[in-house]
C-alpha cells in the first residue's frame, strides 16, 4: 500500500502515477487518485493495478491540477473493489482523503456519525475517518489542520493520511502513526509519499514524520511538524 501527493506548480497527475508505480513493491489490490483542477475535484479509482487506474483516469476524468493525492490500497475493511478504493470523499464532497493503516474503533464512530445523518458509500474505516474530520470541523468551527488533530485523538489505530479541502486548495494535511510518511520539500512545491522514491528527481530535502506527528503543508509556508497529542496547533 502507498501514498503519493503533490501541491505546487507542476501537473500533479504524472508525478502521482509514476510515484504510485514506484511504491508498487509495497503490495496493493486497488489504486486511486483525486486531482483539484482549480474548481472541482476529479476522482478516479479502481480495483487492480496502477496501470489500470492510469487507463481509467485518462479516459474518464480531467487530468488537470497542481494539487492531488493518490493511493494504493491493501484492503483491511471491505473487499477490494472500486467503491472501497481510495480516495474517499466526505459527505459534503469538500474533503478528500487517502489512508494507509487501520482505524480500529471505526464501527463505534460510524454508528455515531450515522445518528447525525452521515451516510457511507463504502465499507471502509477510512470513509468513517474523513467524515469524522468533517463533523469535527463543522461542529467546532475549526480549520482543517485542527479538525484532523481532534479527530485523530478520537481514533484508535494506525495510519498515514493525507487530506485536503477543495474550499482551501492551498494546503494538504498529513499525519502518521505506524505507517510511513515523508514530505519532499521543493521550491514552493511539496511532495508527499510513503518513501522518498516518488520525489527523488525533484528534491533531496525530505522530512520523515515520526509516529504521532502531523503537518499542515501550505504553499508559501515552511513545514512545521506538530504532535497529534499537543493541543497547541492553530
Ligand atoms: N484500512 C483501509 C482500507 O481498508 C486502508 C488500507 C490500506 O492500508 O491500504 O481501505
Amino acid at each position: 500500500c502507498g501514498i503519493v501527493g503533490y501541491i505546487g506548480h507542476r501537473d500533479a497527475y504524472p508525478i502521482i502515477i509514476k510515484g504510485l508505480q514506484r511504491l508498487e513493491y509495497r503490495g496493493y489490490d486497488s489504486a486511486g487518485i483525486a486531482l483539484y483542477d482549480g474548481n472541482e475535484i476529479n476522482l478516479s479509482k479502481t480495483k487492480g493495478k496502477v496501470e489500470d487506474l492510469n487507463n481509467k483516469a485518462k479516459s474518464t476524468i480531467s487530468l488537470e491540477g497542481k494539487l492531488g493525492i493518490g493511493h494504493t490500497r491493501w484492503a483491511t475493511h471491505g473487499v477490494p473493489n472500486d467503491m472501497n478504493s481510495h480516495p474517499h470523499y466526505s459527505n459534503s464532497g469538500d474533503l478528500v482523503i487517502i489512508h494507509n493503516g487501520i482505524i480500529e474503533n471505526y464501527d463505534a464512530i460510524k454508528k455515531e456519525l450515522t445518528k447525525r445523518g452521515y451516510t457511507f458509500s463504502s465499507e471502509t474505516d477510512t470513509e468513517v475517518l474523513v467524515n469524522l474530520i468533517e463533523e469535527v470541523k463543522r461542529k467546532e468551527g475549526v480549520k482543517l489542520g485542527k479538525a484532523v488533530q481532534i479527530a485523530l485523538n478520537e481514533v484508535v489505530g494506525a495510519y498515514a493520511i493525507a487530506v485536503f479541502d477543495k474550499q482551501k486548495p492551498d494546503e494538504i494535511v498529513v499525519a502518521k502513526l505506524g505507517s510511513p510518511l515523508a514530505i519532499g520539500v521543493g521550491e514552493n512545491e511539496f511532495f508527499i509519499a510513503s518513501d522518498a522514491s516518488p520525489f527523488i528527481e525533484f528534491t533531496n530535502n525530505a522530512i520523515y514524520l515520526e509516529d504521532e506527528e502531523m503537518a499542515v503543508i501550505r504553499l508559501g509556508k515552511e513545514i512545521k511538524l506538530r504532535k497529534i497529542k499537543d493541543d497547541a496547533i492553530a
